[in-house]
């Protein structure tokens, strides 16, 4: 997965469980760097750029929620696994408020973790030889690179989260083709996700507010009624 060693920071104030993944993410070859509070962790983010973030919900001070908040303004580019008790509200983890690209349940098998964070970083990383294809994709206003990671509007430029990136590319492979909200997790999230078929709602009522002229009334992600969402080069006036 790349030449370079992946840099991933543990936010995580027991310092048992944290040192516990830190151990076993450096014996996977990651580079693993640690701060015991979501302050520190804001900081180090800052400060030494990691690729993936794995955090902890429950901190003292700066909780992992606002952590994550934080990051996704700040830092749309870096990854976000966060580490949550049973219980805890997966929508809002995943969804609009908070957009983590995943979680994992505690008590978890360090090789699950392991696992959930090459998937996520594999996901990013389409720029890898082996999935070489058409790096422009092009769709009325919108282009979108995949190698560069960047999507343009109108020759302006968009941040979008990891995620956000992902189900654009899902549509505009599928453009006018109505897909279900399974066949959207499928391809986007990947078969490995378990998840709720709403994460895609969500994620999609925050990508229209970044994309659509006019979110309440989108012309380029429509709902299919029953069915699930089409994505549209919009001016349906013009015929070519
Ligand atoms: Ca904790």
């Amino acid at each position: 997965m790349g030449n370079h060693p992946k840099k991933i920071l543990i936010v995580e104030d027991e310092s048992s469980i944290r040192r516990f993944i830190s151990i076993n993410l450096q014996r996977d070859s990651f580079t693993v760097i640690e701060a015991a509070s979501g302050e520190e962790g804001l900081e180090k983010i800052k400060n030494e750029q990691p690729n993936l973030v794995v955090l902890d919900v429950m901190l003292p001070g700066i909780d992992g929620y606002e952590v994550c908040r934080r990051l996704r303004e700040e830092f749309p580019h870096v990854a976000v696994i966060m580490l949550t008790a049973r219980g805890q509200d997966m929508d809002k983890l995943m969804g609009l408020e908070l957009g983590a690209d995943d979680y994992i349940v505690k008590p978890f098998n360090p090789l699950e973790l392991s696992a959930r964070i090459r998937a996520v970083l594999r996901r990013m990383n389409q720029s890898s030889p082996s999935l070489k294809q058409e790096a422009i994709l092009q769709c009325g206003p919108f282009q979108l690179d995949t190698h560069g990671h960047r999507f343009v509007k109108d020759d302006r430029n968009i941040e979008l989260t990891p995620r956000e990136f992902d189900l654009l590319k899902t549509f505009m492979k599928n453009i006018d083709k109505a897909l279900t909200r399974d066949e959207i997790l499928n391809m986007t999230w990947g078969v490995d996700f378990i998840g709720d078929p709403k994460t895609v709602d969500v994620h999609i009522r925050r990508l229209r507010e970044k994309i659509e002229d006019t979110p309440s009334h989108p012309v380029h992600i429509e709902t299919v009624w029953g069915y699930g969402y089409c994505f549209r080069k919009g001016q349906s006036n013009v015929r070519n």
